[in-house]
């Protein structure tokens, strides 16, 4: 039978087949192409892939399924990668989901228009879906690391601050003894010696007077060191001139530096009336100008009172050993006193403790700045009386 004298309704058929067999084939080429597609990206998006690594992955494994000419990966957290090409013609937008919700999207784009199909849609999100559970168990991860690194750090803290209790029992114990060996033994030696003349006798008598306010000071640190972490520090605050308040220290501390040496002297640029507990401030004062003298061997001790934005602020400047950079976040700490001082100077780590504790109450502010050989400045700030 010649191709004209065909049955038309038989070659209708024949069409409908083809068709039906041209779909199966497209259909079958699509699974093919997703169960190979899904192989893959098994090994693809594999665990300990950092967030971007993952969305570059995922622009290069989606561009490669629908040969697109570019792609941006939008995260909801704000990062982005990719590129945006000027003037695409077609665009394909798709959600990256997981079970726990949205975490961005990817945008595919191409120069043609009508460039992608619904079949690409669904590789796509197939595509992001696998990215996103990568995300997530990146996140994950990431998460735990910083966990796990926040833990160490603060473990660290712990044993360094046990480690600070220790020597600091050890270090007042020192500070303790050395004093009451001091009485003990002049004490003992006016008791056996019954000729002492009056004026050796006298010189002893000084001595362990001068021991025992070193132990009274001491014990007093140590106490109000731990009223004030139990919050029972009592303050009776009262509207006065500061400048009184430091000038008594500066003249009581003369002596101290006089004997070393020192020139310590007071620039009263500015007065300035403040409403502070006038001994908890003369305690402040006493602490750095006595440190000042403690670590300064030659040189001046200035001290300086200016006011500027409605504060007064003080400063005592030494020419002393200073304090090495990596060390100055720590010297307010309580306990903690600077390595290579705790053999060589008296101390025990709590004057700064206490400084910073007393100078918050009254909303006031201390810093130190500081060059190792050359000398510390320690400028403490005050809110003047209303
Ligand atoms: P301490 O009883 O040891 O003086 P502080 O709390 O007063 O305790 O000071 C803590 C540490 O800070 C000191 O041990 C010392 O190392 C350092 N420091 C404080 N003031 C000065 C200063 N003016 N010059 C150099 N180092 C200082």
């Amino acid at each position: 039978m010649s191709g004209s004298d065909q049955d038309p309704q038989s070659e209708n058929n024949a069409d409908v087949v083809q068709m039906h067999v041209e779909r199966l084939s497209q259909e079958v080429l699509e699974l093919y192409r997703q169960v190979n597609l899904f192989y893959r990206l098994g090994d693809v998006f594999g665990p300990g892939l950092a967030p971007d690594e993952i969305c570059r992955l995922l622009i290069k494994e989606s561009a490669k399924v629908v040969r697109a000419r570019s792609a941006q990966v939008v995260l909801d957290d704000g990062f982005k990668v990719g590129s945006v090409p000027s003037q695409p013609a077609s665009r394909l937008k798709v959600g990256i989901e997981t079970l726990e919700g949205r975490l961005g999207e990817i945008i595919l784009y191409d120069k043609k228009a009508g460039f992608f199909t619904a079949a690409d849609e669904k590789l796509i999100r197939a595509v992001a879906q696998q990215a996103g559970v990568a995300l997530e168990n990146s996140r994950r991860i990431h998460g735990l690391v910083r966990q796990n690194q926040a833990l160490e750090r603060l473990n660290a803290e712990l044993r360094a601050i046990d480690q600070m209790k220790s020597d600091f029992v050890s270090n007042v114990s020192h500070e303790l003894r050395t004093p009451l060996s001091s009485i003990k033994g002049f004490a003992s030696t006016i008791m056996q010696d019954s000729e002492m003349p009056l004026d050796v006798a006298q010189e002893f008598v000084g001595i362990i007077n001068e021991e025992s306010d070193k132990l009274i000071i001491i014990i007093n640190d140590l106490l109000d060191v731990s009223k004030m972490l139990s919050g029972h520090l009592k303050y009776n605050l009262g509207v006065q001139p500061l400048e009184q308040i430091v000038e008594k220290v500066v003249t009581l501390l003369g002596i101290q530096a006089e004997a070393k040496g020192l020139a310590l002297g007071f620039d009263l640029i500015d007065i300035a009336r403040v409403n502070v507990d006038a001994t908890r401030i003369s305690q402040v004062f006493t602490n750095l100008i006595a440190n000042a003298v403690k670590f300064t061997d030659t040189g001046t001790i200035r001290v300086q009172q200016w006011v500027a934005e409605n504060r007064v602020h003080i400063s005592v400047a030494d020419t002393g050993i200073g304090i090495r950079e990596d060390v100055l976040a720590h010297i307010f700490d309580k306990f903690y006193r600077v390595e290579n001082v705790v053999h060589t100077k008296e101390g025990t780590g709590l004057g700064l403790a206490l400084v910073r504790g007393i100078v918050d109450y009254h909303g006031g502010s201390v810093d130190v700045r500081s060059t190792e050989g050359e000398g510390s400045v320690f400028t403490v700030q005050f809110p003047l009386a209303q």
